[in-house]
């Protein structure tokens, strides 16, 4: 990639791009690209281009109407949460909110236990009646305390033993990572807490909520703008050469942008599997998780997630693969050296930013995604502003 040729400007010199031109062009829909695209074109009178693959916007976040009229998320479920007000206020100029939380619970033992593990899930895994004080005791005489919590295995081992490990956790890694929880970082299991009381929410985050109208409604919002260009089914790679650009924002893979040139970063894929039954409800909560049992590692029930009403229900049921779309990052030291060698590269390029789970080869939440791309914005902004003043006339 050696960026346009077509014109002479520097980055960001003018108010924005001859006609006909792009100030920018962003390669994906999903939200990297939607909220960079959206504060761009309405905060900075940008002209920007967005290219996608894929035939619609939004990304892994994308959702739709099955046949029967049923809101999906076709790739998996999305559940929205954050702590960061910011991020939560400026997705509401886009859409309404539908409060909604996540509960889980895990397939183990015949029972169908909460998961993050709570005082109900040993009371009722055990058939004891402990107390949160002496729930606490009973963690510490299980944990196997280390100095130092490397791995996905440690972190769940030195905090509430291997019984639980081995019920919970470790057949759920094994499946969605192919890859044993000893071979991963700590970050991954981490993600789920451990508590001692009875609260059976998955997150506790203080936003807690579902777009009102879906995703997919709110990033059409997003991207409604007389500045954006939107070009589906197409990559980028076929149009780079074609169209005049200043500046690229890359929301893909960062291995296939360097077209794997220190060797292919590995990625977690999930086939997913629709299913729609003829009844109300199928199940009584919005997750319930196979750690032990069947190749799929989870079952989500999206009614309980969107709140929508209706005689049919519709699942996904997820089948980790090697194969496919990346949709994971897949977090050890490895992999994390691997990307440093392209993160190298991608900081020697000028006219190019790479943002988003994949270009960043984070295991990023959408949320983290959404401040991720607003912090990229400000640092634009402010070269932009500055070459605009560089610009006036004294
Ligand atoms: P993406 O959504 O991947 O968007 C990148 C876009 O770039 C894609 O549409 C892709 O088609 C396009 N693209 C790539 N290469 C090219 C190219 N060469 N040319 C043109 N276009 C290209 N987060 C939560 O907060 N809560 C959840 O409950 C949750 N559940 C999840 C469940 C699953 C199964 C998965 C996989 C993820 C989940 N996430 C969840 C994470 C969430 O999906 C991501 O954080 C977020 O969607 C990432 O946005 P993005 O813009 O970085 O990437
Ligand atoms: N995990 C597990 N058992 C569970 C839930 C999660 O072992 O019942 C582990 C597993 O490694 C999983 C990770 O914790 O990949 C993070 O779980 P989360 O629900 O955050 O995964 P995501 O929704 O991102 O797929």
């Amino acid at each position: 990639m050696n960026g346009p040729t077509t014109f002479q400007t520097p980055l960001f010199c003018s108010n924005s791009a001859p006609r006909g031109a792009f100030d920018f062009l962003i390669v994906g829909a999903g939200f990297a690209g939607a909220v960079l695209a959206e504060r761009l074109a309405n905060e900075l009178n940008q002209r920007v281009l967005i290219v996608e693959r894929r035939p619609h916007i939004g990304g892994n976040a994308f959702d739709r109407h099955d046949e029967h009229g049923i809101l999906v998320h076709p790739y998996g479920p999305h559940i929205f949460h954050t702590n960061s007000t910011d991020v939560f206020e400026y997705l509401s100029r886009f859409t309404k909110w539908r409060p909604y939380e996540h509960r889980v619970k895990a397939s183990v033992e015949g029972q169908l236990l909460p998961i993050p593990i709570n005082l109900d899930t040993i009371n009722r895994l055990y058939g004891l009646s402990l107390s949160s004080r002496e729930l606490e005791a009973f963690f510490a005489q299980q944990a196997e305390p280390k100095p130092t919590v490397r791995t996905a295995e440690e972190a769940v081992v030195s905090k509430v033993g291997r019984d639980l490990y081995d019920k919970f956790f470790r057949g759920y890694t094994r499946k969605q990572w192919g890859r044993d929880p000893s071979q991963l970082d700590a970050s991954v299991t981490a993600r789920v807490p451990t508590r001692i009381n009875r609260d059976d929410r998955y997150f506790t985050d203080i936003h807690q909520a579902m777009p009102q109208d879906g995703y997919t409604r709110m990033f059409e919002r997003m991207l409604d703008s007389p500045n954006i260009k939107l070009m589906l089914n197409t990559d980028y790679r076929e149009i780079e050469h074609l169209l005049p650009w200043r500046h690229m924002i890359y929301t893909g893979p960062i291995d296939a942008f360097f077209d794997h040139r220190f060797g292919a970063l590995p990625y977690r894929s999930i086939r997913f599997e629709h299913v729609t039954h003829h009844q109300e409800r199928f199940q009584e909560v919005g997750t319930i998780n196979y750690p032990n049992e069947h190749a799929y590692t989870r079952v989500t029930e999206f009614k309980h997630l969107t709140g929508q009403r209706h005689p049919w229900t519709s699942l996904v049921y997820e089948h980790p693969t090697a194969e496919g779309d990346p949709y994971y990052p897949v977090p050890c030291p490895e992999n994390t050296a691997l990307y440093r060698r392209y993160r190298d590269e991608a900081e020697k390029l000028p006219n190019v930013t790479f943002v988003g789970r994949l270009a960043s080869y984070q295991y990023y939440n959408m949320d983290q995604v959404v401040a991720q791309a607003l912090k990229v914005f400000r640092t634009l902004s402010e070269r932009i502003l500055l070459t605009r003043a560089d610009h006036m006339p004294s």
